[in-house]
């Protein structure tokens, strides 16, 4: 089988817009760059790209236009290549809030549509072109590169950086970051996902030549500046240790409700300089005890499967918008509602031209690991269950990738005992609650659709004792 990696710059200029609020800011510096980090595997004449876009999030139109470019210069087929955002929270302008102030071109109410997303993030057309082009060229790059090679798969745990941020509260309510040390708070309301996921290349000479990493975390450390967020350190532990020049493609999982905050302790919040280095250098070490282990083989087959299912987008109940254009008379900057009241607006505007969303499942095998992507945030509890009903010895659930249609809870969370900032109806949260349940059933049964490999073992002992001297008698002592 062959092997390539690659990865190509996409640091937006100082001055652009840091998508990741609900309301506008600018970047101001550069704690580190930016990338488009590319994998593509080869094996019996089949290729498939695994690709890590250090974005909050990317619309399919970028992702589209990034296939496309991969096609017409390596000729890559579009639906071999898997693009998932990192959702670091310090990338570049990639963001639209509702989707571009385009598709309200024909609203009754364009004036206020359009005052509304002056105060939304707004993507930056010469960027998101800039960045389907690199997108395009790092998988180009990584297809020309490709040398003989054997793959090894594995996966370690790390418990200890990740918490759910959803709580049960003594009210019966749900709520979402209740506070540090908060009294009211029962337990956490999901789970987490420990599973850190490695697929890691070798060249024929034993040179590591990069790997593919999966864990599920919100990327909201926030060092300062334009940064890949945690995940740079990642990088850093697993070049630091690993020496040469290897690639690491990270590709986040089901983290919707996942984040590095421990709303259970009392210590500082876990933000910054030194809770970015923590979460990446304990994600990264533990993938290099996965890597310890590796025994490279021959990964086969390769595959890819794709479908497009329809998620239904929800509808403002009338009472409800009312009452979000009185309060949008008011001072955004005064209260959090104003924007929820704003993204209610937005929601049910958008609904006149798009009252369901295309969501696009995507399944790339190598051998016996595939992984499984979907453009939601997902909720871990999904991502959990996806694993669990999967054929494969390996399943690795990628999120964000493709496109983005915003959070999706489970439905309990979206029920009457449910509740907090995720199911909060908005541009965050616009879809229907069994939208989760659809995206699961639909990755499950793609899975289907591949016939799992399996996982290289390290070589049997020969036969016969290689050491003789252990079994000396009583009377030979
Ligand atoms: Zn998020």
């Amino acid at each position: 089988m062959k092997v390539g990696f690659a990865e190509v710059d996409i640091t937006p200029p100082l001055g652009s817009e840091v998508p990741g609020g609900f309301g506008k800011a600018y970047s101001q510096d550069v704690h580190d760059r930016l990338h488009v980090k590319a994998a593509v595997f080869e094996n019996d004449g089949i290729r498939v790209a695994l690709v890590g876009v250090d974005a909050l999030s990317l619309k399919a139109s970028t992702v589209g236009a990034g296939r496309k470019i991969a096609g017409d210069l390596a000729g890559m087929p579009p639906g071999h290549v898997m693009v998932a955002a990192t959702h670091t929270h310090e990338g570049g302008p990639t963001v639209d809030w509702a989707g571009g102030i385009e598709l309200f071109s024909g609203s009754p109410n364009f004036g206020l549509v359009k005052r509304l997303l002056d105060t939304a993030v707004v993507a930056d057309k010469n960027y998101i072109s800039f960045l389907s082009r690199q997108i395009g060229s790092a998988v180009a790059l990584a297809d020309k590169r490709k040398v003989e090679a054997r793959c090894a798969v594995g996966v370690g745990k790390e418990q200890s950086v990740s918490f759910n941020r959803r709580f049960k509260m003594k009210d019966g309510r749900q709520a979402t970051h209740p506070g540090k040390g908060n009294p009211d708070i029962l337990g956490p309301a999901g789970p987490i996902d420990p599973d850190v996921g490695v697929l890691s290349a070798w060249g024929l000479d034993g040179k590591f030549l990069g790997c593919v990493v999966n864990f599920a975390c919100h990327c909201t450390t926030g060092p300062p500046g334009t940064s890949a967020d945690w995940p740079y350190y990642l990088d850093k532990t697993v070049r630091g240790a690993m020496g040469g020049n290897p690639t690491v493609v990270f590709l986040n999982g089901a983290c919707g409700d996942v984040t590095q905050v421990d709303n259970m302790s009392t210590r500082e919040p876990e933000f910054g300089e030194k809770w970015a280095r923590r979460v990446g250098q304990k994600v990264g070490a533990e993938v290099l005890k996965v890597i310890a282990d590796a025994e490279p083989g021959e990964l086969r087959p390769l595959g890819a499967a794709q479908e497009i299912i329809n998620l239904e987008t929800r509808k403002v109940p009338p009472d409800r918008l009312r009452s979000a254009h009185e309060l949008i008379e008011s001072d955004p900057k005064a209260d959090y509602r104003w924007y929820f009241a704003r993204d209610a607006i937005l929601l049910n505007e958008r609904n006149r031209f798009e009252p369901s969303v295309p969501c696009e499942i995507q399944a790339i095998q190598i051998g016996p690991v595939v992984f499984v992507s979907n453009p939601a945030e997902l909720f871990c509890q999904l991502g959990l269950e996806i694993k669990a009903a999967s054929n494969f010895p390996y399943t690795f659930v990628v999120e964000l990738a493709n496109g983005c249609v915003g959070y999706v809870p489970t439905e309990e969370a979206m029920g009457p005992r449910g509740g907090g900032y995720e199911v909060r109806m908005g541009m965050h949260s616009k879809l229907v609650p069994s939208a989760g349940r659809k995206i699961v059933e639909a990755s499950i049964e793609l899975l289907r659709k591949l016939n799992p490999g399996v996982k290289p073992e390290a070589p049997k002992a020969a036969a016969g004792r290689p050491w003789n001297f252990g079994d000396v008698g009583p009377e030979e002592v």
